[in-house]
């Protein structure tokens, strides 16, 4: 393979940190000419330093960009990673800003790149459909990160063309996952983000502790792999070592495993149809032992149940479900709300939006808005 030039936007972050380890591991196939992130500037300039990109942006403007960065194209705001891409054309994009912060990044990526690496999840539980229909008009292949979806969309390669019966994806329960139902309403942040198998972000790890990351899962799978909603479904894995799985009309079920390593999906998805070497822990069974699945519990995790009526209500569901959900785990970590309010702030957004068409992006932050502004009316209650 070529050498590939990527945009690695949302940078700083834990999956954009975890893109660079395998950049460095790999000089010789990927160039990373594009770095973006929210507000962490001096983790950004000490990337910028080493991968030396065309292109950087930052969402908050510091004060001033050092003398010895100067050499590249700034850009500042909300908008700076799709004027960084538009700037500079990579060859692919690696999605990886939280929330739909992330979308209008995703969006101009289908344009200005030849692959788009999605792991911001939220671009296709918002976007759906006007996401992968744009790519599928423009030829861009859609490649996921997430781990489940890239277990999937590995396990599809082995389709051949025949249908598929069910897509079965694994999730680890999440750091609440054995705690009674009225320990969880009042479980602390510091508790919520100890996850069991994977490091991650803040928002995705409250997410899994809630378990609406599940659920924008599920409703990602749906875009991703144009699956309808009664045909994914999800079971409760501790181990984190099956990624995911796919069901067939016989029966023969397809399971992608290894260790609990981000770097693996992402590499996937940087090198595909080619896989890329990490120095990866071999999965040792022995000292795994056992794998062992549960059925979710929707009384205990009531969010992941919002998630599945959402996606079968439509579009405008999938984005209120999102901002309501974004809404609360920000008021969550800020100690303005207790844990079991997460669940609660959504039903009451589903409820009090109401529904209508999505057919462009501007009706998804419309809807995206108001679910925003009402829970955001309902924490202030609170
Ligand atoms: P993170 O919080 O660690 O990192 C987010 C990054 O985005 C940071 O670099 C931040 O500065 C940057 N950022 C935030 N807003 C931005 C904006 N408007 N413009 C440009 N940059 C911005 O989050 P993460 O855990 O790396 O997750 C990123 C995405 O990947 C999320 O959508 C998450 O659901 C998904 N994902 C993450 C993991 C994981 O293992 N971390 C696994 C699967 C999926
Ligand atoms: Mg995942």
């Amino acid at each position: 393979m070529n050498r590939q030039t990527i945009a690695i936007l949302g940078a700083t972050g834990s999956i954009g940190t975890q893109a660079l380890d395998l950049v460095r591991r790999h000089p010789d196939r990927f160039s990373a000419v594009c770095l973006t992130a929210g507000s962490s500037a001096e983790k950004l300039f000490a990337l910028a330093r080493e991968f030396r990109p065309l292109a950087a942006g930052l969402v908050e403007e510091p004060r001033e960009i050092p003398e010895d960065l100067r050499f590249c194209q700034w850009f500042f705001g909300p908008d700076c990673s799709a004027r960084a891409l538009e700037a500079v054309r990579p060859d692919a994009a690696l999605c990886a800003i939280t929330g739909i912060a992330g979308l209008d990044a995703v969006w101009t990526a289908l344009d200005a790149c030849e692959r788009v690496l999605l792991a911001n999840k939220e671009a296709l539980v918002t976007g759906g459909s006007l996401v992968t229909e744009k790519a599928k008009r423009l030829g861009v292949p859609l490649l996921p990160v997430d781990s489940e979806h890239s277990a999937i969309f590995q396990c599809l390669q082995a389709a051949r063309g025949n249908p598929v019966r069910s897509l079965i994806l694994t999730a680890s329960g999440g750091a609440l996952r054995d705690w009674p139902k009225e320990a969880i309403e009042r479980a602390g942040v510091d508790e919520v983000l100890r996850h069991p198998t994977w490091n991650m972000g803040r928002k995705i790890t409250v997410d899994c502790a809630s378990m609406v990351n599940k659920g924008l899962e599920i409703i990602e799978a749906h875009h991703l792999f144009g699956m309808p909603a009664e045909k994914i479904r999800a079971v409760i894995h501790p181990q984190s070592v099956i990624h995911s799985m796919v069901e067939f009309e016989d029966g023969a079920v397809l399971a992608q495993l290894g260790n609990p390593d981000m770097r693996g999906p992402i590499g996937y998805a940087m090198s595909y149809p080619e896989r890329l070497n990490y120095d990866a822990k071999p999965l040792d069974f022995a000292a795994i032992g056992s794998l062992t699945f549960a059925e979710p519990d929707l009384d205990r995790f009531p969010a992941l149940g919002c998630a599945m009526e959402a996606l079968k209500a439509g579009p405008w569901a999938t984005v209120v479900l999102n901002g309501a959900n974004e809404a609360a785990v920000a008021a969550f970590l800020d100690g303005r709300v207790p844990f079991g309010a997460i669940p609660r702030l959504i039903r009451d957004a589903l409820d009090a939006v109401p529904p209508r068409p999505i057919r462009t992006v501007a009706d998804v932050y419309q809807a995206d808005s108001e679910a925003r502004a009402r829970a955001g009316e309902m924490i202030r209650r609170l």
